[in-house]
């Protein structure tokens, strides 16, 4: 019968989803008809932030987006998302109230329980978020200029790290929506044993999302994918500082098919939206990505609210050992990459490089005389190696960083110092003979600070020591 409608329809377009939804045939002819008179959708209305910037016009959402739509916060409030390159204004964004998070709340809690969502087959769930990833793909060079301009990110690598992998990311969690099974168990041990138990895993509800600044979209990617995928609906916040691509994100997932409410993004401050969304009664379970104190705040306002479920990925310390009969180019080079990396704003950053003492100099040497082959600048350039640091609250604390670590002994060997230029770039640094007890070797810079410390030749067990006793708390 729905290929005789089609037909007979001069071609209109039904989609398996379209006949599973509507599950009565009075629903099938209402959705019949108002396919045929093109009303089935919802018109998204959105007032871009436009830029020609990057050889392209990029278009950029700056309203909160509930409940299907870009609107304007509660309160009216609006703040402004800065570019790091030149310390402009890139557009204002609306600044989201507790109001807006109860809002929110309440649409994504509506989308569960009574949208279609919920109701869906599992494998027109992947299907849609295939479409998404799709589409991420398709709008790549628009979410990596944004990414660049709102974060300071390197254009080329925004394009393969920062968007490439968060398509990615929607791709492989896309292809677990309809593999998402619970076990068979026997639950006796007698024999014959003919008594099974199973188990089937359903989705838990309204999840809630807070991420941090230095892969804003990837941020997104990993948390909301599997969580979509599992069928949950989620209300995001973004770093205030960095709001642009997870509200680009939401128009894509309109266009995707995302029904109304599934995903709702509320840029605003952690103080208010994170810690209402930790708080709040309706939500069943909070990703967090940032730091420590703060996931520790989190953890405490989710147990004596609700106890929803908490996951947390925090701040870390990770040291790289360096020995001496290694192959010294490359260890500059993955040493270097391990700390400068997207302007060392890298949960994954190597903390603290312990070098062994004999290769010492000659590794200190090789570091520096590659630092001053990078180009530091406009991420948007082709060939800049080393953009801005994310913002200006951050560059500052990346220079009193350096200077504790000056005051306590550590010997500065290159950097420290703001690039005299527009902006918030800082040169690459270098320290060494950095002691266990300092300050620079317990506690993580976020940024393009090399931290060395040495160790004598042939000493493994105390140099793994050393390695292992920090302690992130
Ligand atoms: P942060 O200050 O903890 O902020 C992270 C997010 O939490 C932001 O969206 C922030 O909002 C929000 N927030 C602040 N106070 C809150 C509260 N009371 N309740 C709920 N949310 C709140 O961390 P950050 O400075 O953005 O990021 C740097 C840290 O993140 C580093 O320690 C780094 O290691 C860690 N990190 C870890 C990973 C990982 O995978 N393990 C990845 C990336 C980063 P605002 O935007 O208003 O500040």
């Amino acid at each position: 019968m729905v290929e005789e409608i089609k037909q007979k329809c001069n071609g209109l377009e039904l989609q398996n989803e379209d006949v599973y939804m509507a599950t009565t045939f009075g629903d099938f002819i209402q959705m019949v008809v108002k396919k045929s008179r093109g009303e089935d959708e919802e018109e998204l209305v959105i007032d871009y932030a436009t830029l020609h910037v990057n050889n392209m016009t990029v278009k950029m959402p700056y309203q909160c987006f509930i409940n299907g739509q870009f609107v304007d916060a509660d309160n009216g409030k609006t703040y402004n998302t800065i570019n790091p390159t030149d310390g402009s204004v890139i557009s204002k964004v609306s600044y989201c109230s507790v109001a807006d998070v109860d809002k929110a709340v309440a649409a994504a809690k509506d989308a569960f329980e009574n949208g279609e969502w919920g109701k869906m087959n599992a494998r027109d769930r992947g299907r849609i978020l295939y479409r998404l990833a799709d589409l991420m793909e398709e709008h790549q060079e628009e979410l990596a200029t944004i990414e660049s301009l709102d974060s300071g990110a390197v254009y080329t690598l925004a394009l393969k790290t920062h968007i490439g992998m968060s398509v990615q990311t929607f791709r492989y969690f896309a292809g677990w929506c309809d593999k998402i099974q619970g076990s068979t168990i026997p639950i006796n041990q007698a024999r014959p044993n003919r008594n099974l138990t199973f188990t089937k895993k359903e989705p838990l509800g309204v999840c809630a999302i807070v991420i941090p600044w230095n892969y804003p979209l990837m941020m997104l990617a990993w948390k909301s994918a599997a969580c979509l995928a599992a069928g949950n609906t989620l209300v995001l916040k973004p770093a205030q500082v960095t709001p642009l691509s997870a509200l680009k994100f939401a128009e894509l997932a309109v266009k995707a098919g995302l029904p109304k409410g599934v995903i709702n993004i509320l840029p605003g401050s952690g103080g208010l939206v994170g810690q209402r969304l930790s708080e709040h009664p309706d939500i069943r379970k909070l990703g967090f990505t940032g730091s420590t104190p703060i996931g520790k705040q989190i953890m405490k306002s989710c147990a004596v609210s609700n106890l929803k479920k908490v996951s947390l990925e925090l701040g870390g310390k990770s040291p790289l050992i360096i020995f001496n009969d290694c192959d010294l180019d490359k260890a500059v080079r993955m040493g270097m990459g391990a700390v400068y990396f997207n302007k060392g704003e890298n949960c994954i950053a190597a903390g603290r490089l312990f070098v062994e003492e004999s290769i010492h100099d000659e590794f200190l040497k090789r570091v520096v005389d590659e630092i001053k082959k990078m180009k530091i600048g406009d991420p948007l350039d082709r060939s800049t190696d080393h953009g801005p640091q994310n913002h200006k609250a951050h560059l500052d604390k990346l220079l009193e960083y350096c200077e504790i670590g000056v005051k306590e002994g550590a010997t500065l060997v290159y950097g420290a110092k703001q690039v005299p230029r527009p902006g918030y770039f800082m040169e690459p640094t270098v320290f060494t003979d950095v002691e266990d007890h300092m300050y620079l070797a317990k506690e993580e810079s976020f940024g393009p600070i090399m931290v060395i410390s040495k160790f004598k030749d042939g000493e493994i067990d105390g140099v793994l020591q050393r390695a292992n006793s920090t302690n992130m708390d």
